[in-house]
């Protein structure tokens, strides 16, 4: 079997399917924009605007923790991170907004206690909420724990992958002269897949002297501890230009919303940009595009919690024939979409 594209999608289907003792090969070319290099890792199981859980959120969640904790077993790294996330509530009746919803069947399990102990050089005079559950991931760290895990082992390519360098005959795919009987693709923002949508996204790395905070932190951006007096902060969404790279605005923007949040003075040390694959009803697209191809993208915002889960049920789906769920089925948009990658 051959995997195209090696991000986060890549990284979990490529590792999903190994365990499960298929010979794999993946091959990555990193392009410009690519989303999970800037990811920032965030795991937040709650959607702060509407306070409402994320996407199956209850049963995503333990299975994300378990899956990281066992890559970071086999590839030797630590790069999953439980941590608290706060919410800074803009005004008191957001503080009484979060109280209520702690009753609240679906999401009431992810809400503490709102809290007025609130870090130094942080504005929030009406005190935080934490949401429970939460976590980060340190996407480069996997990243590269698999990088060089496979090429020790021989099975990563890296190499563009043209639309010469794929041929398709009946029964097989012939992928840069290597032949498999079915070739997933995990090209993420690249791919032509039908229902597929992009999001740019902007974010900031800042150095603030003095600030220590107990967790993530969130008012209209988050404020991440990266060790040290480093933070990154996020992120924009822009569905036009979205291959520009950083902007003006999008820096701007963040800058405006940080300083709601941060008392304290910081200096910009990075700015980074890539391209989320989203999809227009924001839920995965997984499946077979061909008898040969299959495709697993879309995980848009959320793909470090999504993953795990796409990657399981997309292996289940091709080795052991279970169906796929109609809401992430890629023949929800097409049914004889093809995927292809865009060329560079
Ligand atoms: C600014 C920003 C912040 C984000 N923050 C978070 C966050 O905090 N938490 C979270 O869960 N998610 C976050 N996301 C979303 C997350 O990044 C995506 O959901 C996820 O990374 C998508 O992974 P992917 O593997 O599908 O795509 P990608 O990471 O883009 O991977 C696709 C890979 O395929 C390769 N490729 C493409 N075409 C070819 C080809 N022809 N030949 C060879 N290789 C090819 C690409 O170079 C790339 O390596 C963020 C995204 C952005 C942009």
């Amino acid at each position: 079997m051959i995997v195209i594209g090696r991000g986060i999608a890549g990284v979990l289907l490529s590792e999903e399917l190994r365990e499960r003792g298929l010979d794999v090969l993946v091959v990555d070319h990193p392009r410009p924009g690519r989303a999970s290099a800037v990811a920032a890792g965030v795991v937040n199981p709650v959607v702060l605007r509407r306070t409402v859980p994320s996407w199956r959120a209850a049963s995503m969640l333990p299975l994300a923790g378990e899956r990281y904790r066992q890559l970071e077993a086999r590839l030797n790294v630590r790069c999953w991170h439980p941590s608290p996330l706060f919410r800074v509530f803009p005004g008191d009746t957001d503080r009484e907004d979060w109280v209520r919803h702690q009753d609240d069947p679906e999401v009431g399990s992810f809400l503490g206690q709102p809290g007025d102990d609130v870090p130094g050089g942080v504005d929030a005079p009406f005190g935080m909420g934490p949401v429970l559950g939460a976590a980060w991931l340190d996407v480069p760290a996997l990243l590269d724990a698999h990088r060089k895990a496979w090429s020790a082992e021989g099975r990563l390519i890296e190499q563009e992958v043209g639309p010469a360098d794929v041929r398709r005959s009946a029964g097989e795919v012939v992928v840069l002269e290597r032949r498999a009987r079915l070739v997933v693709h995990t090209t993420g923002p690249f791919a032509e897949v039908p229902g597929l949508s992009r999001v740019r996204g902007e974010g900031l790395t800042i150095r603030v002297p003095g600030l220590q905070l107990p967790g993530i932190v969130h008012r209209g951006v988050f404020l991440l501890p990266q060790g040290g007096d480093l933070f990154r902060v996020g992120a924009t969404f822009a569905w036009d230009q979205v291959w520009s790279g950083p902007t003006d605005q999008g820096r701007a923007w963040l800058e405006e919303r940080l300083k709601q949040l941060l008392m304290l003075p910081y200096e910009v040390v990075d700015h980074w940009a890539g391209v989320r694959p989203a999809s227009k009803d924001r839920r995965p697209i997984l499946g077979r595009t061909s008898p040969q191809e299959a495709v697993l993208n879309g995980l848009g915002s959320r793909g470090v919690l999504l993953a795990p889960w796409c990657a399981r049920h997309l292996a289940d789906h091709l080795m052991a024939g279970r169906p796929l769920d109609p809401e992430v089925d890629a023949a929800r948009f097409s049914d004889q979409g093809r995927t292809t990658t865009r060329p560079a």
